[in-house]
């Protein structure tokens, strides 16, 4: 036998006990690794599957956290907004396979070459707009339906215009399966308003035109603001108020990179996706 071959020399047993802790330790060292490894490499999914009893609330630490780390810690203090963010699934307006960055620092993809826009930039221009409640706000680029979603919880009625059929259609369904039953969407060219809703409270562009649209301008309720990124590749976030005799101030707050505003006459981008 192996072991009486350690036996029978001197410090042989010695040895053969050294030798069985070290392949004791090996294999605990081993297993550890690997349940390790599932935890790192974020199964969440694969986690949330096979527990449907986390399935619904597992984004909520992740909503927290993006509040805290990415909203607050630069400077927003409105509790409202932050409060709704918190408790929006910003998971549900993402393609599932981005389910797990949607809490991330930064835009993402939502298919036909567009973005959804990163979290703190959503909550600075929604900030910015100064919203009361009572508000009926005109929204240019629907994209995901995310930043409608946010107004929604915030307004009273939110219009909502996206260019691209395909991304109307898709958030439309979304934010009626989601109960957002304040939200109009239209499928058409922001550029021009929605005259038949006008004047708006308030007005937030979500593309980059330009130069400030006049027909958005017009739009503006007196005593209304309008918060819109403006430029080509170098682009300013900036704030239009219209003041009770109809005078227009405009306020710069920093620089953004948005999805260029589409002309009615330009070709679609391709999708990138
Ligand atoms: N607010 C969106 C993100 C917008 S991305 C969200 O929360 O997900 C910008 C969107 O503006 C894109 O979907 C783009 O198709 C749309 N867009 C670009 N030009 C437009 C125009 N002229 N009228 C309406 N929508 C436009």
């Amino acid at each position: 036998m192996v072991w009486s071959y350690f036996f029978r020399k001197p410090g042989g047993k010695f040895l053969f006990y050294s030798i069985i802790v070290l392949v004791f330790g090996l294999l605990t060292a081993f297993l550890i690794g690997n349940s390790n490894d599932d935890k790192k490499s974020g199964k969440k999914g694969e986690v949330i599957k096979a527990n449907p009893q986390q399935k619904e609330g597992w984004w909520k630490s992740d909503a927290k956290e993006m509040v805290r780390k990415q909203i607050e810690s630069r400077g927003i203090k409105d509790e409202r907004v932050l409060e709704v963010m918190e408790n929006t699934p910003r998971h549900k307006f993402v393609p599932g396979r981005y389910s797990k960055s949607a809490y991330d620092d930064s835009p993402l993809p939502i298919g036909e070459g567009q973005t959804i826009s990163q979290p703190y930039i959503v909550a600075l221009m929604t900030t910015s707009l100064d919203i009361q409640g009572s508000e009926k706000v005109l929204e240019i680029g629907t994209g995901s339906g995310y930043q409608a979603a946010i107004l929604a919880q915030l307004v009273k009625e939110v219009y909502t215009i996206e260019v691209i059929e395909e991304l109307a259609n898709m958030a439309e369904g979304r934010l009626k399966k989601m109960g957002y039953d304040n939200v109009h969407v239209k499928w058409g060219d922001g550029y021009q308003g929605w005259p038949e809703h006008a004047p708006f409270d308030r007005i937030i562009v979500t593309a980059a035109p330009e130069k400030i649209p006049q027909a958005l301008v017009e739009q503006l309720k007196p005593g209304g603001k309008m918060v819109l990124p403006v430029g080509d590749t170098f682009q300013l976030l900036k704030v239009v108020s219209k003041t009770a005799d109809g005078k227009i101030k405009k306020n710069t707050i920093t620089g953004v990179r948005f999805v260029p505003m589409i002309h009615p006459d330009d070709p679609i981008p391709p999708d990138d996706e």
